[in-house]
């Protein structure tokens, strides 16, 4: 039978390393910095120290090729490995798989010119810079990039670029951004409108104005005022016209990345659901013991056991070759939701101790809010999963294709 749920054995290694590294190395620097509520430069200081260690143990850039210093590792093996790093919140920096950087390293290295590469890949991957990606805007809907207002003109011998982009991650302190604008007036179709450009940062034109203040606190999402900004003609990523296309080869694995990493907090949400359901006695017996809590975690591990096998077909479909539109959105819906539903039920079995700040669980909860709109709402990934069962039918009578093209 060829159908094999197992890793090879030198992918489940690099796994249990990595889970070694996080639970001996990371996890404790994490807990002590949230208990001494830590401010960013403290998280910085412990993540820079925690890379030169997770390099001299072999364990740098594990989504990178190795010509770029990285372990060569592919969607599925990588699948593994995000999941094991974001058990910590600092794991996948502590790695240099984080987003943004991460879906950014990947385009330029299908998009980049040598130039572009050398000037601007090799110091991400060395983690001697980092990255954002600067896409949506606050007066149009993200969920529609056709839409976007930003409007980078070509003047005699250098671009011109106006616009206005908010919830752009990592920008204060990024080294350069990919900025995705309006370039062309009558496209052949609507999704060629726009182009990616790589702009030096900082520079003349480009306004931090704010870090925008989210539920969860400040996380470095910010607002851009592009004002009059010049670039160099070289400094399209891609050709005009490429920003869409560019940017969805961007985000399907990107949104498989997300969900590995989710995966892993779902699993942490999990473990801290059962352990606080042992220990915690109430009405002559343990929650443990309570059908109506059993109920909670057969539930979370019913959905965390469906979104796994979801992402590993996803990242073997990507490995493969083969079509994976419908399984990745499939895939980030269902992960992101049961991320979302799963850290809830998490912090009601922990009570008032679960909307405190003593557990991870309420900044897991805030964050595991995002999920479910960002990198594609909900409703946008419904639409593609819909119109494709809708084309399967049309092409040959039934839905099969439509429902990850398993043979069953
Ligand atoms: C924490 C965080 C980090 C982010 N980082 C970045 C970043 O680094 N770079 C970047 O460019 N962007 C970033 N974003 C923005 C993110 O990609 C957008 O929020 C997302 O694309 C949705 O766009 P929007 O917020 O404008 O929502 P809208 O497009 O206005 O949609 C709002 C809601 O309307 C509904 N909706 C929209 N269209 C449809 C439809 N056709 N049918 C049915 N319902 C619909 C959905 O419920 C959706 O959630 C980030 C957002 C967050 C929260």
């Amino acid at each position: 039978m060829a159908v094999d749920f197992t890793f090879p054995p030198e992918v489940e290694n690099v796994r249990e390393q990595v889970r070694a590294f996080i639970d001996e190395q990371v996890r404790p620097v994490e807990d002590r910095l949230r208990a001494e509520k830590a401010d960013r430069g403290g998280f910085a200081r412990a993540i820079s120290a925690l890379r030169a260690r997770a390099r001299s143990e072999g364990l740098w850039l594990p989504q990178m090729p190795p010509e770029w210093g990285g372990m060569g590792l592919g969607p599925v093996a990588m699948a593994a490995v995000s999941a094991e790093a974001a058990k910590c919140a600092i794991g996948p920096f502590v790695l240099n798989c984080q987003a943004p950087d991460e879906g950014n390293m990947h385009t330029l290295l299908h998009w980049g010119t040598p130039g572009q590469k050398e000037r601007y890949l090799r110091p991400l991957c060395e983690g001697t810079a980092r990255s954002c990606f600067a896409m949506t805007e606050p007066e149009v809907a993200g969920s529609d990039p056709t839409l976007i207002q930003t409007r980078a003109t070509l003047c005699d011998d250098h671009w011109e670029i106006n616009g206005h982009k908010w919830f752009i991650s990592g920008a204060r302190g990024a080294s350069f951004a990919i900025l995705i604008a309006r370039t062309e007036d009558r496209p052949a179709v609507p999704q060629a409108a726009n182009s990616a450009f790589l702009v030096d940062l900082p520079a003349e034109g480009w306004e931090v104005v704010r870090d925008v203040e989210t539920m969860s606190g400040s996380h470095n999402h910010c607002e851009i005022r592009i004002n009059e900004l010049k670039l160099p003609p070289d400094s399209l990523l891609g050709g005009r016209g490429d920003g869409h296309r560019l940017g969805q080869a961007r985000l399907g694995p990107a949104r498989l990345a997300h969900c590995m990493r989710w995966i892993g907090q779902a699993d942490q949400a999990l473990d801290l659901m059962v352990g606080r359901s042992m220990e915690r006695f109430s009405h002559g017996s343990m929650l443990a013991d309570k059908q109506g809590i059993q109920w909670l975690i057969a539930q979370s591990a019913m959905e965390i056991y469906q979104a796994k096998l979801m992402v590993l077909h996803a990242a073997y479909r990507i490995e493969a070759g083969l079509s994976f539109k419908t399984e990745v959105s499939m895939a980030k819906h269902h992960v992101a939701n049961t991320l979302w539903k799963v850290v809830d039920r998490a912090v009601q079995v922990h009570g008032a101790l679960g909307y405190s700040t003593d557990t991870p669980l309420a900044g897991m909860l805030t964050q595991a809010r995002w999920s479910r709109f960002a990198d594609g709402a909900d409703e946008i990934h419904l639409m593609t999963i819909a119109k494709a069962a809708i084309a399967s039918y049309e092409a040959s009578g039934n839905t099969l294709s439509a429902t990850g093209s398993l043979p069953l």
